[in-house]
């Protein structure tokens, strides 16, 4: 039985404020974000996720990414503390990671994993192997791009089609939001994208039960689905938005949502809103084609403050 499903309107956020520090909290308190993400030939993609997560409000930004580019990282965002993580050759980070990772992660409030890493089987390694470090823990986590390869099986065979049932999915036992759009979502699950979009509802709900994450099903029209069956869609924002860069900033708001307080689906369809108003306020700036990933985030403080 499918649940109702809520949309996302300014009536909607209005009622479902997000979490506000306190006037003398510090900024742990405000929440920590770790960006894991980054390699030679796409550092940018962790640049932009980072600064999305802390103009979404987080207080504290840590950002893990490959040895190679860490200290242009660093130099992009003086806000960050940037750990150097040995690489491989694909655009990955070796099991070594793990053990810098450690003291780390389960201190943090969210980890965004994935934009701008490229080696789809050793980020598979290194997300099973950090997540159930995370068990004990109360930290988020958002699953970008190829991070989010961790659902399927050994050798990358689908394994939660949603028709078939074949394989066994593999079950987050920690708070995970995954974003796929609708390539990727395909890819996840075994279905054809031509599948996807005849019934993206019915796939986002399922794979959302099967993994035990949310789903953000990202579009033109997103889906967000919770396992437990509640749903949401927003439509809106503009063609503008369909750009590289622009899923990192998504990531990266919503990772940022999560780590100041916000459930994973509060953090997913505020973040959603917020992404698409801000291409919105663009495209009256600067026209629908030819605004840029990088000034997505700019426009999300004073959003925030519209809708609150
Ligand atoms: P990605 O494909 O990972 O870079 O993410 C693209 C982001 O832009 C997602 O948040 C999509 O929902 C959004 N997006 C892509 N195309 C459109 C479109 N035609 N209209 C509105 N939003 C879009
Ligand atoms: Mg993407």
């Amino acid at each position: 039985s499918a649940n109702h499903c809520v949309t996302v309107d300014d009536y909607a956020l209005r009622a479902w404020p997000l979490p506000m520090p306190s006037a003398d909290a510090d900024k742990e308190q405000r929440g920590h974000v770790l960006i894991l993400g980054g390699s030679r030939e796409m550092p940018g993609a962790a640049i932009l996720a980072a600064t999305a997560a802390l103009r979404a409000g987080a207080g504290k930004l840590t950002i893990a990414t490959g040895a190679s580019v860490a200290q242009l990282v660093a130099l992009a965002l003086p806000e960050a503390r940037v750990i150097g993580l040995a690489e491989t050759d694909e655009g990955g980070f070796t099991e070594v990671a793990i053990g810098k990772l450690d003291p780390l992660a389960d201190k943090v409030n969210a980890i965004l994993i994935g934009p701008g890493m490229q080696d789809e089987a050793a980020t598979a390694v290194l997300v099973r192997a950090l997540l159930p470090r995370l068990e004990a823990s109360n930290t988020s986590v958002v699953l970008d791009a190829c991070a989010m390869r961790v659902v399927l099986g050994a050798g990358g065979k689908p394994n939660a089609n949603v028709d078939t049932d074949a394989g066994a999915a593999f079950r987050f036992n920690v708070p995970v939001i995954v974003t796929p759009h609708a390539g990727e979502m395909a890819h996840l699950t075994g279905a054809s994208k031509e599948d996807i979009a005849a019934d993206p509802d019915r796939h986002a709900m399922r794979a959302a039960q099967r993994w035990n994450a949310v789903v953000a099903l990202k579009g033109s029209r997103t889906l967000i689905n919770a396992p437990d069956g509640a749903r949401w869609q927003h439509q809106g924002g503009n063609v503008g938005l369909a750009i590289s860069g622009s899923g990192d900033t998504l990531a990266g708001i919503v990772a940022g949502l999560a780590a100041r307080g916000a459930s994973l689906t509060q953090a997913a369809c505020w973040g959603v809103a917020l992404h698409a108003r801000a291409g919105e306020l663009l495209a009256e700036r600067f026209g629908v084609l030819g605004y840029l990933a990088r000034e997505l985030p700019g426009e999300v403080p004073a959003l925030m403050e519209r809708f609150a």
